[in-house]
């Protein structure tokens, strides 16, 4: 039959700078299932060394251990952890609890990790302390038990997954004698119960409990006695494990589990928490407002644009803006206006004179600019008709003095709201009769002169020269047709009419498609700012996750030493992460959202329009920077060495 626990010539040798010391010396040793052995030893003797090499914590440096006839010589650090589960259940000199969670979940922590599920475990655990006399403290806090109940809480916590091997490393040297006697009682009846028990301790009279002593010094057995064996009913421990589940919903339930126990992590230190997150709200809350600033301003551009007249093509005499020659240059005229008229991609065709001159109506004088338009061209232009009428095709033809004026020039000359329709207006010592007025379709943008329209083949040719050419053709694509085709045959009947280039199209498309183009590269601009605060508030994250990694290290050992994989300790700092760029990101879009409905409202100056899709981007970045920044702290805590982990300070 193959013993329990078996050391062959097992040895641990421990490097500390130039000294090596051997904490144990080939040592041999068989362990029976259902003993009850105490080892007993000086201090600095080896018996934590030997108790956390019995208990899968530590391994030797040679010689081989084997547990129930296998071998740990080259088991990786998660089947350790699983052997640990299934084997073992410790209890330290200082107890070990963790100081945010009830005695209950204490107790039941380790069964998270061997899959059991929550309601199982809670039963158990409530079971447990109430066979260890803590049923009226299930919910209390380590802080607010006695050392006593806390070590029969650490108790209760070794039996959790079994505990067919329980290990206690000086139980009883923290504790008044009394409470020591307790714990002595207790462990006495898991022997009977069929536990293996291993009880290390310095003290002879505790150790005389055990019907087994081992004596160890400096890392050599001195002695081994057996008292007249109180005969174990060997194996036949009481052990309750929890119900097999597959890996893969083990999996998924401990991952559930990490959610409640990252929100308790961040709970514990609130203020730490919140600074931390203050990092992601504020880059998140910058990059999704600058990108519904951007994409605000863009569209409040397109709609000013739009309303400058969409689609139109402007034809000027020269060969580009300020040429020179451009006043000399006469082969622009009415006759191209018609020809243009008549082509099926041309919706309508406005001929454009202008001069600015001094306008008189009573006694009322200013200078107003003087337009000489066809009747298409407040169509063309995107202006509305606000009162009156526009020209007629005989106001054009029959050369009528009428005048269109723009609402602001209405408002000027005729204040207190008197309607100058049917009034008489003095261009110069030309009398004019106002027929209509128009407006923009919103009042911002477009130039503040004011403006007077009218017909250009009558006054408007004869105040501006009798001009036989034009100033500028404007010409509107018929809708559905392609803008750029419609330049390039304009330019080429153009060019046939006058039979060279001497004229330039300036397409308002190609202006729409400029000032987009330099509204993307300014958000980008912006926005790879904002990207840069949102990296550093995910540094600022990586930061307090390894300040908190270092801070909890000895709970990272517990964890393991209860049977946490990797995995699991990885899991649970990254999910931490994750969780605080989550509900920071969530934060930096309620405050982006503020901003938004606070100053940018689409008719303000700096008009947002936050999208669903951007609000979802954030928060996959904020995912991301999340796992990104929080992988090293969670590597860093999933290779800790958990007899490291547990010793540390
Ligand atoms: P005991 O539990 O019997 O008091 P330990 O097993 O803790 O003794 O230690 C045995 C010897 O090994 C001591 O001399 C101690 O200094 C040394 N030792 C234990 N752990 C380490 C370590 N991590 N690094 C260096 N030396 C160690
Ligand atoms: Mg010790």
């Amino acid at each position: 039959m193959t013993a329990l626990l078996e050391l062959d010539r097992v040895s641990r040798v421990f490097h500390a700078g130039e000294q090596t010391v051997t904490a144990l010396d080939a040592i041999d040793l068989v362990i029976e299932s259902g003993e009850f052995v105490a080892i007993v030893g000086a201090s600095g003797s080896g018996k934590s060394t030997l108790m956390n090499i019995l208990g899968c914590l530590d391994q030797p440096s040679s010689g081989d251990y084997r547990v129930d006839g296998r071998s740990i010589a080259g088991l990786t650090a998660d089947e350790l952890a699983a052997l640990r589960r299934e084997h073992f259940g410790f209890i330290f000199q200082r107890y070990h609890l963790l100081a945010t969670m009830s005695a209950a979940d204490n107790v039941a922590m380790p069964a998270v990790y061997a899959g059991l599920d929550p309601v199982l475990r809670r039963k158990r655990s409530i079971a447990l302390l109430q066979r260890l006399g803590l049923g009226d403290r299930l919910d209390h806090r380590p802080n607010q038990l006695s050392g006593g109940q806390q070590q029969r809480v650490s108790i209760a916590r070794a039996l959790m997954n079994g505990g067919r091997i329980i290990l206690a490393d000086e139980p009883t040297g923290a504790l008044d004698s009394k409470s020591g006697e307790t714990v002595l009682e207790i462990l006495k009846e898991l022997h009977r119960d069929g536990h293996t028990v291993i009880l290390v301790t310095h003290d002879m009279e505790v150790a005389g409990h055990a019907d087994r002593i081992i004596e160890i010094r400096d890392g050599l057995v001195v002695s081994d006695r057996r008292s007249e064996a109180t005969a174990a009913s060997a194996g036949a421990a009481l052990v309750a494990q929890g119900q097999p589940v597959t890996a893969l919903a083990g999996f998924q339930r401990r991952l559930r589990e990490a959610f409640p126990m990252a929100l308790r992590s961040m709970a514990a230190h609130q203020v730490r928490t919140f600074l931390t997150m203050l990092g992601i709200i504020i880059g998140i809350a910058a990059v999704v407002a600058v990108v519904g600033l951007g994409e605000g301003t863009r569209q409040k551009v397109l709609a000013q644009i739009s309303e400058l007249g969409a689609s139109t093509l402007a034809i000027y005499p020269g060969r580009d803006w300020g040429d020179e020659r451009a006043d000399s240059i006469t082969t622009l005229v009415v006759a191209d206006a018609k020809a243009l008229a008549a082509q099926t991609y041309v919706d309508s065709v406005t001929p454009e004179l202008s001069t600015s001159s001094k306008i008189r109506a009573g006694r009322l004088s200013l200078t107003a600019n003087v337009n000489g338009v066809g009747k298409d061209y407040f169509r063309v232009n995107g202006l509305t008709l606000v009162r009156g009428a526009a020209f007629s095709e005989q106001s054009i033809s029959e050369r009528r003095q009428e005048a269109v004026i723009d609402d602001r020039t209405a408002a000027t000359l005729f204040p207190n709201g008197r309607s100058p329709l049917g009034q008489v207006v003095m261009i110069g010592r030309v009398p004019v009769v106002v027929i209509g007025v128009v407006a923009r379709r919103s009042s911002a943008g477009g130039d503040r002169n004011l403006q007077i329209y009218l017909p250009y083949t009558g006054v408007g040719g004869r105040l501006l020269g009798a001009a036989t050419s034009l100033a500028g053709l404007t010409v509107r694509i018929a809708d559905n047709v392609d803008t750029a085709l419609a330049e390039r045959a304009v330019t080429g009947l153009m060019t046939r009419r006058h039979g060279t280039k001497d004229f330039f199209v300036f397409n308002s498309d190609q202006l729409r498609r400029t000032i987009e183009s330099t509204a993307r590269t300014m958000t980008l601009l912006i926005s790879s700012v904002a990207v840069i605060s949102l990296i550093v508030g995910g540094i600022g994250v990586m930061n307090i996750m390894l300040v908190s990694v270092t801070e909890r290290t000895r709970e990272i050992g517990l964890r393991m030493a209860v049977g946490a994989r990797r995995l699991d300790i990885m899991l649970q700092f990254l999910i931490e992460a994750v969780t605080i760029c989550i509900a920071g990101s969530m934060l930096g879009v309620g405050l982006a959202l503020g901003i938004a409905t606070a100053f940018g409202g689409r008719t303000s100056d700096f008009p947002m329009i936050i999208s669903l899709d951007a609000i979802l981007a954030a928060c996959t970045v904020a995912l991301l920077i999340g796992v990104v920044f929080g992988f090293l702290p969670a590597r860093n805590a999933s290779r800790l060495d958990p007899v490291d982990a547990l010793s540390r300070e």
